[in-house]
């Protein structure tokens, strides 16, 4: 014995030839055995003994079935193919997870993987991963017949937004899972595998099994008790997430007490602990990017025009004054030079249409694709920079968001969602979070509007006075300490 556990008959044709900390589980259908999942790169030898153990040929084997593509599901897959020889079986998505193997398979959602005796039913339920896939069939004991099924995808500390981050994957996903545990609410289930032992207490049962007439895993209640644990689970990270990972958006600099998009008003920002700059990009006349928020020059400088009227050097001669303080324009690749290097988030505002591919190229030059989202009130402008660089993640800032806004971004791989701060409430907020979207306020022109919009849960806002933001989640923080 190599593995932890032992091999064993789970149910009718089911038999588990895991692991402790990946399962795998064997299908007997009469005319040739179906795999479920292969582990880690060093069990698959556990799984090969197990199987051999149980006194099946290895050679039987014709598919192999993954539920998903991360490691511990699919890394014993290369060896176990050289013993078996059999088909094998992923989601298109995720094949970006997996390395030196290619499945001959891509599942369908829906469809039924029929051998023998035995029809599994493959359904597509994301979330974990872009291509979870859990699995039904029937299996009978005793002259009964029963359901079971597999959850592919059930954890969600792959969905916190550190990790989603580190992986490039989208906010999105955790709008996927909780799809997917609603659809796979709809769905009998008297026997729930695990495809992780702790996920349906197979070791446990096992154990009973050994003394015991009826067999524990016949629990026609546990599958929807586990997937409300999913569920509830997944609601916690995100709130955590929205309290450790919060958002202190120096809105363009500390705007309120210095002259607005100047490296003067970002530098008292960072002095004010905002973790976060927002700023707004234009094109001058002579093609260069520049950080300035109003269609005219007038409000800052009397004169006439726009910055596309201007050439950078005319627009140096303008000075910004705010409360005596007085700065000058700043080319956005020189806030980048300055800015770019620090641990903060960056919201990027497209002030100009025509102007995506620039600053696109400009995010990527100075390495700030993972830290920053880019923005407009222009849902033209967002879409057309996530044609032109997909790893960027993109947000809308609306003034009344509504249903429609939310299918319409999930549709173009929008992760970010920004309301007006007077429109929103926790209850918002919460129905945000669960179709996947980060939550960040702007418009914030008082303390109260602030303070409801942090206590509503959201991710971040956009703020002219950042200090008393800062001071704000310190009490708050202290209040209602984390964890
Ligand atoms: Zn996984």
């Amino acid at each position: 014995m190599l593995g932890d556990m032992k091999p064993f008959r789970v149910i009718g044709n089911v038999y588990f030839v895991g692991t402790e900390k990946a399962s795998s589980h064997l299908i007997d259908t009469g005319e040739g055995l179906i795999l479920l999942d292969t582990g880690y790169a060093e069990t698959a030898g556990v799984i090969a003994e197990s199987v051999t153990e149980l006194g099946f040929d290895l050679r039987e084997v014709k598919y192999i079935l993954h539920s998903h593509g991360h490691g511990d599901h699919t890394d014993g897959t290369p060896r176990l193919l050289e013993l078996t020889g059999a088909e094998t079986f992923l989601a298109q998505e995720d094949v970006k997870y997996i390395s030196g193997w290619m499945p001959d398979h891509f599942y369908q959602d829906g469809q039924v993987i029929s051998l023998g005796n035995t029809d599994i039913l493959c359904l597509a339920t994301p979330g974990h991963t872009e291509g979870t896939y859990s699995f039904f069939l029937d299996v009978t004991e005793n002259g009964r017949t029963y359901r079971a099924g597999m959850f592919g995808g059930a954890g969600t500390n792959q969905l916190k937004k550190a990790y989603l981050n580190r992986r490039g994957c989208s906010w999105l996903n955790r709008g996927l899972f909780f799809k997917s545990v609603d659809r796979l609410k709809k769905e009998h289930v008297d026997v729930f595998l695990g495809n992780h032992t702790w996920n349906n207490h197979t070791k446990e049962k096992y154990e009973r099994m050994l003394t015991s007439e009826e067999n524990p895993f016949i629990d026609d209640a546990e599958w929807l008790i586990f997937l409300e644990k999913c569920e509830a689970k997944l609601e916690q990270v995100i709130l955590q997430d929205s309290r450790d990972m919060f958002v202190n958006y120096a809105h363009r600099g500390a705007s309120q007490y210095t002259p607005e998009n100047t490296l003067l008003a970002f530098y008292t920002g960072m002095y004010m602990e905002a973790n976060g700059i927002e700023t707004d990009v234009q094109m001058t006349k002579d093609g260069v990017l520049v950080l300035f928020h109003d269609k005219t020059i007038t409000r800052l400088t009397g004169a006439e025009g726009g910055v596309q009227d201007y050439t950078l050097e005319e627009l140096r001669q303008f000075t910004f004054e705010k409360n005596g303080q007085r700065d000058k324009i700043v080319v956005f690749e020189d806030f980048l030079k300055q800015f770019g290097w620090r641990d903060i988030t960056f919201a990027i505002e497209i002030k100009q249409a025509g102007i995506e591919p620039q600053i696109a190229d400009m995010i990527r030059k100075y390495d700030i694709v993972h830290k920053t989202v880019v923005t407009s009130f222009k849902i033209e402008c967002i879409r057309a920079i996530k044609e032109y660089a997909p790893e960027l993640r993109i947000g809308l800032l609306k003034n009344g968001v509504t249903d429609e806004t939310i299918e319409e971004l999930k549709a173009m791989g929008a992760e970010e969602v920004c309301p007006h701060s007077a429109e929103v409430t926790a209850e918002k907020v919460a129905k945000w979070h669960r179709e996947g979207f980060n939550v960040r306020a702007w418009g914030l022109d008082n303390e109260e509007l602030m303070r409801n919009v942090y206590d509503s849960m959201a991710d971040g806002m956009t703020v002219n006075f950042p200090d008393k933001l800062t001071e704000y989640i310190k009490v708050k923080t202290e209040q209602n300490p984390v964890g």
